[in-house]
This record gives C-alpha cells, structure tokens and sequence, in this order.
C-alpha cells in the first residue's frame, strides 16, 4: 500500500510503498479515506529535536483520519466492515491504575498513532478495537478527519465552566480557531482570542471569533475596557506554545482565573510565579482527548451549534502532499485534509 513515512533522519517525508498493517485479534483495519496534517506532523516533518527523539524511523506517520472498516480482528464483534470511523489516536495500556480507573487519557503507556506506531498517513490502519469511533451520517468526511484536534480544543474549552464566563485563548491556530468557537457556542460571555499572525486572526474573525487581538500591535490590556471588560478573564485557554502569550494570560486573568494550557512551549520559559499565587489561579494541563467523553461531546457539537468547516483551507489529493506541508510550514494554512 502507499504511505508517507519518514524513511530518513533528516527533514522531509517519503511516499513510499510498505506492506498492509496485519491485524490481531483485538484490532480494526481502517481503509482510509481522508487524512489531515496535525502540527505533530510539521515537528516530524521538520525533523526537530522533539521528533529526533521520540520517532522512531522508518515510520508511517499521520494521525488524523476516517476512513471505512475494511476488516476485523477475530474478536471484534461490534463493529462491520464497511462502517464509516475515525478514532483515538492515542493507544493506552488498559492495566496500569488510571486506564483501570476508566480515565484512559491518564495512562502512564500511551503510544501515539503516527509517532510510535505506524500512522494514517497510508492507505490502510490498524488501531484496537477500543480506539474505534463509529462517525453518525449527518457527519461529514472532511469533519470526522480534523476530529483528532477539534478534540484537543474541546478537551481544553471544557475543561473549566465557561458559560457566562470572559475566556481568553492565546494562539489562533486552529486549536485555538476551535477553541474560541466551542467556548463561543456553549455559552460564554465574552471570547477574545489573540495572536500575532494576521493571516491566522483573519481566519479566526471570518469564522466568527467575536474579539480578536493582534498581540503584536495591541495591548490585551487596552482593548479590554473597550470591550467592556472592567475586570479580567475567568478562563483561559493557551493554544500558542509561546511563552509572551502565556504572560499575558497570567497578567490578565481575573483573580481565582482557571487556565488550561494545550500549548506546548519551550522547555525552562519564565513566567511570574508571584502572580499565580497572589491571584490565586487554577492551572491545568492538557494532553490529547478524554477518553471518550471527548469524544461525545465533541459529535454532539458538530452536530449541533458548532460549525468548523471554514477552518479547512486546503483540500487537496494526497499526490500533493508537499504543498500541504509547505502551506502548514509558512503558517498560510488553517487545516489541510487530504483524499486517499
Ligand atoms: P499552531 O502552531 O498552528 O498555532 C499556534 C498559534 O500561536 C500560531 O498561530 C502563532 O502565530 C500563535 N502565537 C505565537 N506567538 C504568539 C503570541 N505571543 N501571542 C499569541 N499567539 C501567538 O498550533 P495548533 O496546531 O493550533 O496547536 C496549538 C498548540 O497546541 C501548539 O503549541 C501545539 O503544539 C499544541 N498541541 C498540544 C497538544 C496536547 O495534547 N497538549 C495536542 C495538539 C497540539
Ligand atoms: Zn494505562
């Protein structure tokens, strides 16, 4: 079968032909039919220091994805094949105390799809049984593929109560794009969202972000009287991975804020720890998707008030992944999903 593999140790990704995953007992073959490119993917990609040490190559990347059952494992009896899924990307081990808790997106063993074990980038994927989501019909392809990160930003949007609640999210890339879109459509009061790419802000105004902040020409701090924030934010959600967004989120926030932090930012960053005390904020970091309530949540909302079909700007063939890449390496990309 075709699959994008990183075949080398070195920047880039090969189309390459490997053989069909073989599947266990336990395990679901997935005939994929669109995939999307996640940041993880750009860091492996580039090939940085992060995915130096943590990919092991060759390896098929990608864990974005929904594709059809193409066959069964000989214990698997709730799915069929040809049923329409996507799934959890992270494997977790079952046995260790969170996973046997029931709180799965705990676990100590996590694998990642695409990073550890061989990903969705390809014609084919086997994942456990227990990974599988069945997507309903009213779902469409393009949306059960960017289910993978629209759960990362439902995971992180509900992580606090935001109804009636002033949220802040720093980072409009498309984590933060749905982030602010689903603390909008469940019910908070205000949602600004801030960045220093004005493609991105763009993206996130057209999508309906009701306030958005480019950090690099305005103070967070000025604009918000004139919105009509006397006070400071209740929530925040860090999507940006930068440590000046970060401070100016601990510097805004109201006292007794809650933050919850996906971003992932450089290693030994400074913030003022003093201000976290004294403003007596909750912080809380977040990986991946609950297992599942993410999940259902997450159906529930596209299939409701929650609309993120404006995010995807590239929809291409996957023959012309390289311009994929290269849309998601110059920051001009929302999402870029991909047609097997
Ligand atoms: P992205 O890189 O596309 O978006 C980050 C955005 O932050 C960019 O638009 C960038 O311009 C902006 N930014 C940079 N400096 C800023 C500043 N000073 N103020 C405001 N914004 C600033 O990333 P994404 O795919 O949307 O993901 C968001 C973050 O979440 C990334 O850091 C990613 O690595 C991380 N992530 C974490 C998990 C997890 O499980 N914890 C999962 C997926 C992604
Ligand atoms: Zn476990």
């Amino acid at each position: 079968m075709r699959a994008l593999v990183k075949a080398k140790s070195e920047p880039g990704l090969w189309m390459e032909h490997v053989p069909v995953p073989e599947i266990g007992p336990n395990d679901v073959l997935i005939k994929i039919k669109k995939t999307a490119i996640c940041g993880t993917d750009v860091h492996i990609y580039n090939w940085d220091e992060w995915a130096q040490k943590t990919v092991p190559v060759p390896m098929v990347t990608g864990h974005e994805f929904v594709g059809e059952i193409a066959d069964l494992g000989r214990a698997v009896t709730q799915y069929k094949v040809g049923q329409r899924v996507s799934g959890e990307g992270h494997i977790v081990c079952g046995h260790c105390r969170n996973c046997r808790a029931g709180r799965g997106h705990l676990c100590r063993n996590t694998q990642g799809v695409g990073v550890n074990r061989p990903g969705s980038f390809a014609d084919y994927l086997a994942i456990p049984q227990n990974n599988v989501v069945p997507i309903p019909d009213d779902v469409p392809d393009e949306i059960a593929a960017i289910f993978d990160p629209l759960g990362n930003a439902v995971h992180t949007a509900l992580s606090f109560h935001v109804v009636g609640e002033d949220v802040l999210v720093t980072g409009a890339g498309p984590i933060g794009i749905m982030g602010a879109l689903v603390a909008q459509s469940v019910g908070a009061r205000k949602v600004v969202i801030t960045d220093i790419n004005p493609v991105r802000l763009e993206l996130a105004r057209k999508l309906g972000v009701r306030y958005v902040v480019d950090t690099s020409r305005e103070k967070l701090k000025d604009i918000m009287p004139t919105i009509g924030m006397t006070e400071g934010f209740d929530v925040g959600l860090e999507m940006s991975g930068a440590a000046p967004a970060f401070r100016d989120m601990i510097d805004t926030m109201n006292n007794g804020g809650k933050i919850a932090i996906l971003g992932i930012a450089p290693t030994g960053f400074e913030i003022d720890w003093n201000k976290v005390i004294f403003k007596m904020l909750h912080l809380k970091g977040i990986y991946g998707r609950e297992m599942f309530e993410t999940w259902y949540k997450m159906i529930a909302l596209v299939q409701g008030p929650l609309d993120v079909s404006g995010l995807i700007t590239h929809r291409i063939g996957i023959d012309d992944f390289q311009a994929g890449f290269d849309a998601m390496r110059n920051g001009s990309a929302g999402k870029v999903v991909m047609d097997w």
